[in-house]
């Protein structure tokens, strides 16, 4: 619903890169007791959230005096006080005028904010006028649960929102894509008065994360990983440390990982640490997208998805959204990673089939030796099992420097089609396992027999191995897989699906960034989180 035609170029972000006050992160204390909440908030504390939200309707037993003297007074970090009731998504149950007794007491008794929900907000507002402490301000909020509506129906509430008196209006509704984020991020750039703009969802993610960018006034991060009050709310830990939130201001550069899913991707760990290590003014982020077109043309701003990585299942359908794309990466047929030139353009790759090669020529010249200008794999016979995507990568990369390449595949027809696109021979499985026409070939696995969790096959019997001097497996789940365990046995190089993973990642980097890539901190990011 709602698909206007606004994109994030049409978007006016400040190029000074200095927010007037930069972006809260709140963190909602979610205890059914006074003891817990007060526990709850000094790890908020500890964790470095600005604020902590009280939300008075998960207590158990809440006697609101003796309450909210104790959680207010002994709050170590600024407090806002909601207790939304159950016809807004909360869990109080009973009278209306009790639960704005309440909230007028937590106003008197030192809470520096509230929350009140925009259905009564008026008369709430009319019932404090005159009688607001200094630096107290009422947050005016609207729930959707449903959708996000058109830029103007969120427009129009905003204005409902300013019209009850508040001092600042929050609006949060439901992502059912990715793109619905862009209609808050407008209404939040033009608000006039300081709004909280939040996408619930999954889907919704990124609106949490770029709330900085865009002059939000405050973020919700949750304590702990599953004590979240919205749905989609992230961690106030993944926040500060994963994604850098502290840094986000409205000139940072937004890259990502395209995918669906995309939640489990480690991208984001490793690219907002190279970031940071050398002060970029970037935040990368997993995008979870559904339609891949509608994404990139919302998202057209020079310094919105200004990169991307490209995950399944997009990296083929991805290619028609492109200005330009890499030879090689145009012939395997699949892309990973998407760069947006200064025109708004953008250009394609596959590091895939570099990060692979790379990592075999390395194996190869520890083998022979490095003897300048040709490649190792130059004239090389180069098997490769398997001929899906990683398949194609292998057998497109190989022959581009030179190796003879043979493409084995459990479907010979798929074998054949790669065969006769990279001028190779086509063979079944059961045939390269008694092919040795020579000695010291390379054998490349892509196939994912040996991956986890059937860890004990493998995809070439180990007697055929002997005729190899290097093996590489694509496989990196285990590391160490039976195919590399025997072909080590046999005495051939091995080179790990683990090098062509973090190689890819540093030609991305290179792409993203025109400079090097911190290749120790993605080497040690790597092995902490793997
Ligand atoms: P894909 O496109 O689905 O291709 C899978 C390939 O494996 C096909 O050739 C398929 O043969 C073959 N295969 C599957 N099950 C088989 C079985 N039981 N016996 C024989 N062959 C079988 O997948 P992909 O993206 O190429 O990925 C393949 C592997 O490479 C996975 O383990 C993946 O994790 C790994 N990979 C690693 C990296 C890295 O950076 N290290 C990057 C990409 C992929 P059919 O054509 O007959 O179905």
């Amino acid at each position: 619903m709602g698909s206007l035609p606004f994109t994030t170029s049409d978007l006016q972000t400040s190029t000074s890169g200095v927010l007037s006050s930069p972006t809260l992160l709140c963190t909602p204390l979610m205890g059914t007791t006074v003891d817990q909440m007060l526990i709850e908030m000094r790890k908020a504390k500890e964790i470095g959230a600005d604020l902590v939200e009280i939300r008075l309707d998960c207590l158990r037993n809440f006697n609101p005096l003796q309450d909210l003297d104790i959680l207010i007074k002994q709050s170590p970090l600024p407090t806002l006080v909601t207790y939304r009731p159950v016809w807004e998504g909360g869990q109080y149950e009973g009278d209306e005028g009790k639960r704005q007794d309440a909230l007028r007491l937590a106003m008197q008794l030192g809470a520096h904010y509230i929350d009140v929900e925009l259905e009564v907000a008026y008369d709430f507002n009319n019932s404090i006028h005159g009688k607001k402490p200094d630096n107290f301000k009422v947050i005016v909020s609207s729930h959707n649960f449903h959708n996000t509506p058109s830029a103007e129906a969120i427009g129009n509430l905003v204005a409902r929102i300013q019209a009850t008196g508040a001092d600042i209006a929050k609006i949060a509704t439901t992502a059912l894509d990715i793109t619905d984020c862009a209609r808050i991020f407008q209404i939040t750039v033009h608000s006039q008065i300081p709004i909280i703009g939040i996408v619930m969802g999954e889907r919704g993610l990124i609106s949490r994360i770029l709330s900085p960018k865009f002059g939000g006034y405050l973020s919700y991060g949750a304590l702990e990983a599953g004590a979240i009050s919205a749905p989609g709310q992230p961690t106030a830990k993944d926040l500060l440390d994963l994604y850098n939130f502290r840094l986000i201001r409205p000139d940072t550069k937004v890259y990502g990982i395209i995918g669906k899913p995309v939640g489990h991707s480690k991208s984001p760990l490793l690219f907002n640490a190279a970031f940071k290590s050398v002060g970029l003014n970037a935040v990368y982020l997993h995008f979870l997208v559904d339609d891949v077109e509608k994404f990139f043309k919302t998202y057209s701003a020079v310094d919105f998805a200004s990169g991307c990585s490209c995950t399944i299942p997009h990296k083929e359908v991805a290619l028609k959204c492109m200005d330009e794309i890499d030879p090689i990466a145009k012939k395997i047929g699949a892309i990973n990673n998407i760069v947006r030139r200064p025109d708004g353009t953008l250009t394609a790759f596959n590091t895939d089939y570099i990060g692979a090669i790379d990592a075999i020529e390395d194996g190869l010249r520890e083998l022979n030796g490095v003897s300048p200008g040709a490649s190792p794999l130059a004239g090389k016979l180069f098997v490769v099992l398997g001929a899906g995507g990683a398949g194609k990568s292998l057998a497109y990369g190989a022959a581009q420097k030179g190796a003879r390449v043979v493409v084995a595949n459990r479907t010979f027809e798929r074998a054949k089609e790669l065969a006769e696109k990279v001028g190779g021979q086509a063979m079944t499985l059961a045939e390269v396992e008694n092919f040795h026409p020579e000695e010291g070939m390379v054998l490349a696995n892509t196939t994912s027999v040996g991956m986890k969790p059937k860890i004990d096959e493998t995809p070439m019997a180990k007697h055929a191995l002997k005729h190899y001097c290097l093996v590489f497996d694509a496989i990196y789940t285990p590391k160490d897989t039976r195919l590399l365990r025997e072909a080590r046995e046999t005495g051939a190089v091995i080179v790990y699906g683990t090098e062509m993973l973090i190689r890819q990642g540093f030609e991305q980097y290179k792409n993203f960034t025109g400079l090097p890539a911190p290749e120790e901190l993605f080497r040690t990011l790597m092995e902490k989180h793997a």
